[in-house]
């Protein structure tokens, strides 16, 4: 598929034309990962960030919401009962919190994997390549970071750099992780002020160049405490993208169509744009993956990213019971087992790893 061929995807108004494309994802879907829907618990481990992402709403300017930072014993009960609900990988997200140090991180993986078979997953922005090759030694399976944008200047424009540091470039990033190993996920934001269609259709094909193993791509949500959530702020692009659910999903159709081996969530961002059905329409359009949320309830709200997001005064059997009675009401099945990525294993059995 070629850019204009997904612009005009992207630009697909409702009707039989729009049903074909999630009709070939879907299909896609069963063929390339199956019915199984795989869950991963999410554990927010911090919401103190030092970054001052124009988008989130845990950056380090705002100053309207308590931080917080989880003990490890907290995150190991939550991975034992990530064990308990059957799910068989465990997320670990946060900001770029100094407090979550290399040996801090290294000592949770560590013990994880001593006391469960869990895959463990970290999602903790963007850091230095030596605590990368650490986690991993210390057994961390895959690496989340979306790169948000692919166009350069509206990514900087939302995503500042450290003080004193130069841009940094999240596409080599990215592959440095696949280069350690790492199964690697990315991922946008569809409809961040300042997107033009054709930037969108750029990320998707980046998607397929960088050969992902997981895509995760939700709506922007406008955050009230943030830059890009005050309207006198906003630029919007002269081809601007919405920040719909529609735009949504056919994002992640385009992904799946791209990426037919990657593991694909049904993101949370759906959720919260539209509560009865987002996540259902998600696993429709190409999605195989849901992430019920583990943190305990205490912080869940403080890990506000974005504003009314879905579940957060849901207790952890409370996710995890609406994603089984979604699944089920879909007549796929939950997943067993870590659920990593075919494109991943298929790079394992090559004798090199493609790099650069
Ligand atoms: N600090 C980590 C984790 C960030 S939260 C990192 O930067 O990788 C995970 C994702 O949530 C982000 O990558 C971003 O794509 C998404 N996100 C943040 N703010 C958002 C908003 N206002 N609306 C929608 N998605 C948002």
């Amino acid at each position: 598929m070629d850019r204009q061929e997904i612009v005009q995807w992207l630009k697909c108004s409702p009707g039989e034309e729009l049903d074909s494309l999630r009709e070939k994802a879907d299909q896609l879907r069963r063929l390339s990962v199956g019915d199984e829907v795989h869950l991963r618990g999410l554990v927010e481990l911090s919401n103190i960030c030092s970054r001052n992402c124009s988008y989130c709403g845990i950056r380090r300017d705002n100053l309207s919401i308590k931080r917080y930072r989880i003990k490890t014993e907290e995150v190991l009960r939550c991975a034992h009962k990530a064990v308990k609900f059957g799910f068989g990988t465990l997320v670990l997200q946060g900001g770029e919190d100094p407090g979550l140090t290399k040996e801090f991180i290294s000592d949770l993986i560590l013990r994880i994997k001593t006391e469960t078979d869990l895959a463990i997953t970290l999602s903790l922005g963007e850091r230095n390549v030596d605590e990368w090759q650490e986690w991993r030694k210390c057994g961390a399976d895959r690496y989340l970071l979306r790169f948000e944008t692919s166009n350069k200047d509206l990514f900087h424009r939302i995503h500042p750099p450290q003080e004193g540091q130069p841009q940094c470039d999240r596409v080599a990033m990215l592959k440095t992780l696949q280069a350690l190993g790492y199964e690697t996920g990315s991922g946008v934001m569809i409809g961040v002020p300042g997107q033009s269609y054709d930037d969108l259709a750029r990320d998707i094909e980046l998607f397929a160049e960088l050969g992902l193993d997981m895509i995760g791509v939700g709506p922007f949500i406008p955050h009230p405490q943030t830059p890009l959530g005050m309207k006198e702020n906003v630029k919007m692009a002269a081809e601007q993208v919405p920040n719909s659910v529609e735009m949504g999903l056919k994002v992640l159709a385009l992904a799946r169509i791209v990426c037919p081996g990657a593991n694909i969530p049904s993101t949370t961002a759906f959720a919260t744009l539209d509560r009865k059905s987002g996540r259902e329409m998600g696993l429709c359009w190409g999605a195989n993956v849901v992430m019920p949320n583990l943190t305990p309830v205490e912080y869940r709200k403080l890990y506000e990213i974005y504003p009314s997001k879905a579940a957060s005064t849901e207790t952890p059997e409370q996710s995890r019971d609406a994603a089984l009675i979604q699944i089920k009401h879909l007549g796929r099945t939950p997943g067993r087992g870590r659920g990593d990525s075919p494109t991943h294993l298929e790079q394992l059995t090559k004798p090199i790893r493609k790099e650069g």
